[in-house]
């Protein structure tokens, strides 16, 4: 049971949202107070991070890569530091490992255009403050005019700064461990903007949660924005079109995620802060296992007739989408000859095709044909199914 509830757990960790259409924004209006800025640099070198504490918000970005002062073309490698907003009410330790995160991220797929990434705690003056910062910020860049923002993130908006609030407000009073992220920016705006509650595991609220799941969360919404920055269309209904099912999009994030952040971690780039009572260190095996678990009991006993193909974010097999998708990810991977399919052959083809064209050419097998043999995969035994972990890691040469 304490397996299952840390599953339930991770699978609302990792609940998150995607960019969302604001059809007030005049998507054509130069951002007009961005100056000018020429990169000579595309790569990110290190997880160095610089924190400064304001009175209203505290802020880290990379010691050494710059900020962009111009949005570079979208899908443009550039080399920028993220931007990590955080309110005040949350530990130093909150935002400056977020930001370690994503740096590490980037380092793993490449730093795609500008990234800020907004975390909220339960403080309703600390949020209120964030609030402003941010809503100025969309002002000056001719993003939102100040009063839609306003209602954004107050208790009306729809993934609005309140509603992040609210979950870890939540979370704290009825000490039940529950967070959300998303990208939730719009294409127009030429950034990939983050929003995320309380990253519970970076805190002391519930011991028991282990800071590498925040950690990972980073790179699984990172990985959001790496999957963007190949589609270049505003149209949002064929942006949407183009990530495909629910499966494929989230199960990618979540799997590259446990990959590049196993990555990481082996390479000594990203090391766990320590927490006193540390029962659950981070194994990519057991983290695999524990999907494959929870995945094949929601499919048995809550959607044993639902194809990963027909699940959406409304009837996602009681959250089960996205530990299906990992596992069909790993199903996919594990018939290739190199790793990283999805970074280097998938997304790159992805929008000249269309999703299921591209689907086809990267894998030679129709997305239907798929999920017939993913059906009967996941009936295999456990034993059977961990097996082709050893292969993946292999090849990524995991340690
Ligand atoms: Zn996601």
């Amino acid at each position: 049971m304490y397996k299952i509830f840390i599953t339930i757990l991770i699978v609302l960790l990792i609940s998150c949202s995607s960019e969302t259409n604001e059809k007030s924004i005049d998507l054509n209006e130069p951002s007009k107070n961005i100056e000018e800025f020429t990169f000579s640099n595309t790569e990110i070198l290190n997880t160095d991070v610089n924190c400064e504490e304001f009175d209203t918000y505290v802020y880290c970005i990379s010691k050494t890569a710059p900020v962009a002062k111009k949005y570079p073309k979208w899908g443009t490698l550039t080399g920028y530091s993220p931007e990590v907003f955080c309110s005040t009410d949350l530990p130093i330790l909150v935002c400056s490992e977020t930001a370690k995160s994503l740096l590490a991220a980037m380092m793993e797929w490449g730093s795609y255009g500008n990234a800020e990434y907004w975390i909220i705690g339960s403080d309703k003056t600390a949020a209120k403050n964030l609030t402003d910062l941010n809503c100025h910020r969309r002002k000056e860049r001719d993003q939102m005019r100040l009063e839609d923002c306003e209602w954004k993130h107050g208790p009306n908006g729809d993934h609005g700064f309140e509603s992040y609030r609210l979950i870890g407000e939540e979370s704290i009073r009825t000490n039940q461990p529950s967070g959300s992220a998303g990208l939730n920016g719009d294409r127009g705006w030429g950034f990939h903007y983050f929003t995320s509650s309380i990253p519970i595991g970076l805190t002391d609220y519930f011991l028991y949660i282990e800071p590498w799941q925040e950690q990972k969360l980073a790179f699984h919404e990172y990985f959001h924005a790496f999957q963007h920055s190949f589609i270049e269309t505003e149209d949002y209904d064929k942006r949407d079109k183009l990530l495909g099912p629910v499966w494929f999009n989230e199960g990618g994030a979540e799997y590259m995620a446990h990959i590049g952040f196993k990555k990481s971690f082996d390479e000594g780039i990203l090391s766990t802060p320590i927490k006193e009572d540390t029962t659950n260190p981070y194994n990519f095996k057991d983290a695999m296992r524990n999907k494959l678990e929870y995945a094949k009991m929601s499919k048995k006993e809550v959607c044993p007739n639902l194809d990963i193909g027909d699940m959406s974010y409304q009837n996602d097999c009681n959250g089960a989408s996205y530990d299906l998708g990992t596992w069909a990810h790993i199903l996919l991977e594990s018939k290739q000859s190199a790793p990283n399919i999805l970074v280097d052959k998938f997304y790159p083809i992805l929008e000249e095709n269309g999703w299921e064209k591209a689907f086809n050419k990267t894998y030679g097998i129709s997305p239907e044909e798929f999920y017939v043999e993913f059906n009967s995969f996941i009936n295999m035994s456990t034993n059977e199914q961990i097996a082709m972990l050893d292969k993946i890691i292999a090849s990524y040469n995991l340690k």
